[in-house]
């Protein structure tokens, strides 16, 4: 007898399920190009000079203890967190109507913010774009979200941003809806709107009168520079729009496994903030009670301290040159090659991943036969390429093609 014999096998999560198959390879010239993680030149994982210099004081800090944090969190790191998001002369912030809630990584804070929507709120219906983060649906829908609805956004014909499908779709969201927004880098297309698109995005939204739900995973990777990562963000505050937006640290600080994350909330009246934060405060109570401080530690740190902010924003200027780089290499090479196809789209897209258009089909065999593991979709992290192992992958996706 078993209590479990009604369980029925789950399906693998294809992300880490590659990287398992990859890890147990042991051809000589593979290549992980699943998993979004930086690495350095030399295809090593990176923890950022930054991160170490700020470990190393918190270690010397004789103040600091291992007492519960608050539920909501480090105070200093999430109102930091919420100030570099929106900007420190941001209207939610001169107003005193934005506030941040610590959250285990970018996961944590959607989960808690659509929690928070569906229980509190009443939120059923949610939208995300086609395609989406693998997790956005999973994540909303355990938060207690009933219907899980699409966008369009990817033309895989033009390859680039399906602006019209996008618009009509959304326009025909019925009021109330929740919608998943990237904020820059959109995973796994790489592709995002331009500021006239999102101009247009913001007055559906508006019209309809749907909820802005922000996914900020990767502020200052994509471009190198903070504040233009957070321009479509920041333009819907200027909007007049309230919103959520979820900011994860581990991919712009490498803080990956310390789940380092920050929920910010934008409201229009400063008077109704009490409230909403007493009713997040139960949302975590009832999840996880209290998050963990080191990596909100370290965060908090490096804001606060100029000369570290600078030393930080040089990071993140080698993390995103090189994958700037990286594309480059990749178009140059695929082209010299003379590949089937166009290959403007890899330096045009931004961020850790790009959407190559290799089918299905195609996408295994780049794993099959020449060790190169990228997911179905014909996703690739851009991370994994290097000065070594670029050659190696353009002619794989070349003999592919041909
Ligand atoms: N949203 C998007 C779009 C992402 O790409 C990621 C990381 N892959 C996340 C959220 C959350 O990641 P984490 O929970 O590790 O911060």
């Amino acid at each position: 007898m078993s209590w479990f014999s009604s369980v029925e096998q789950g399906p693998p999560i294809e992300v880490f399920a590659l990287t398992k198959q990859c890890t147990e390879d042991d051809f000589p010239q593979k290549v992980n190009l699943g998993v979004g993680a930086y690495r350095t030149d030399e295809g090593k994982p990176w923890v950022l000079p930054v991160v170490r210099a700020a470990e190393k004081a918190l270690a010397n800090d004789e103040t600091l203890n291992k007492e519960y944090l608050p539920v909501l969190g480090l105070d200093s790191f999430s109102t930091l967190s919420t100030n570099m998001l929106l900007g420190d002369d941001s209207p939610a912030i001169v107003e005193k109507r934005a506030f941040g809630v610590q959250s285990l990584s970018g996961t944590g804070a959607l989960r808690v913010g659509a929690e928070f929507l569906a229980k509190k709120l009443g939120k059923t219906i949610f939208y995300y774009s086609t395609p989406t983060w693998e997790n956005h649906r999973l994540v909303f829908l355990s938060a207690g979200f009933q219907e899980a609805r699409q966008y369009r956004y990817w033309d895989q014909g033009k390859r680039g941003l399906d602006i019209e499908g996008f618009l009509e779709d959304i326009n025909n969201a019925p009021e109330g809806s929740v919608i998943i927004l990237h904020a820059c880098a959109h995973n796994p297309t790489g592709c995002d709107p331009t500021q006239e698109q999102w101009e247009k995005i913001a007055q559906v939204v508006k019209h309809k009168r749907l909820f802005p739900f922000f996914d900020s995973a990767y502020q200052g990777f994509a471009s190198g520079d903070l504040d233009k990562d957070a321009w479509a963000v920041r333009f819907f505050v200027s909007q007049g729009f309230e919103l959520f937006c979820a900011q994860s640290y581990a991919k712009n600080f490498g803080l990956y496994n310390e789940r380092t994350g920050n929920l910010s909330v934008v409201m229009n009246n400063p008077s109704e903030i009490a409230a909403v934060k007493s009713q997040i405060t139960l949302t975590i109570r009832g999840m996880y009670s209290n998050p963990p401080s080191h990596g909100a530690r370290i965060v908090s740190h490096v804001l606060n301290n100029k000369e570290l902010f600078d030393q930080w924003r040089g990071n993140i200027k080698t993390m995103s040159s090189r994958i700037i780089e990286m594309r480059k290499r990749l178009r140059e090479e695929l082209e010299r090659l003379g590949t089937p196809g166009t290959w403007n789209h890899i330096t045009e897209q931004i961020g850790m991943f790009s959407y190559t258009g290799l089918n299905e089909v195609q996408s295994e065999h780049m794993v099959k036969k020449y060790h190169i593991y990228m997911l179905r979709s014909g996703r690739i992290s851009m991370c994994g390429i290097t000065p070594s192992n670029v050659e190696y992958v353009a002619k794989s996706i070349n003999e592919t093609l041909t």
